[in-house]
């Protein structure tokens, strides 16, 4: 098991779950401080998918403090109809190469930030996995698409 500064380091001091700083000299007991997440949600736990790394998480985030299932939220000032389930595509992508609808936007404008927040996102979330997105034009809107 690797050492929670490891972790730190490994995942820059972010917090996995909320994309935010964690202060390495926090107290390991403050809501803020840093923890060891495992990343296994309930439904993973049950199914085994796939050997799911530690990750670090602000305590008060950890998944494993209380908090029953790990969500990864779409930054508030994006313009996406019908978002996707960030980790249930992300860890379906890794698992499984292929292309997947992450939402619908307006304008090509508003897919185009999406998906460039999002690629950004992925990065830290998922950095041993390369993902690109796509727009396709529809129905007087945009599909964004996420592809491995
Ligand atoms: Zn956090």
């Amino acid at each position: 098991m690797a050492t929670l500064d490891e972790i730190g380091e490994q995942d820059d001091w972010m917090c996995w779950l909320c994309d935010k700083p964690v202060d390495p000299d926090a107290s390991v007991n403050d809501g803020r401080g840093p923890s060891v997440d495992s990343r296994i949600t309930k439904k993973k736990a049950k199914k085994k998918v796939r050997e799911m790394p530690e990750r670090l998480a602000h305590r008060d985030c950890n998944t494993g403090k209380g908090n029953s299932e790990a969500v990864v939220a779409w930054a508030d000032h994006l313009f996406v109809v019908d978002p996707a389930v960030i980790l249930t595509t992300v860890d379906r992508l890794a698992k499984k190469n292929g292309r997947e609808a992450v939402g619908r936007c307006p304008t090509r404008d508003d897919a185009e930030e999406a998906g460039a927040w999002l690629l950004d996102r992925l990065q830290r979330l998922e950095p041993t996995v390369t993902f690109e997105t796509a727009i396709e034009p529809g129905g007087g809107q945009f599909l964004l698409l996420l592809k491995t």
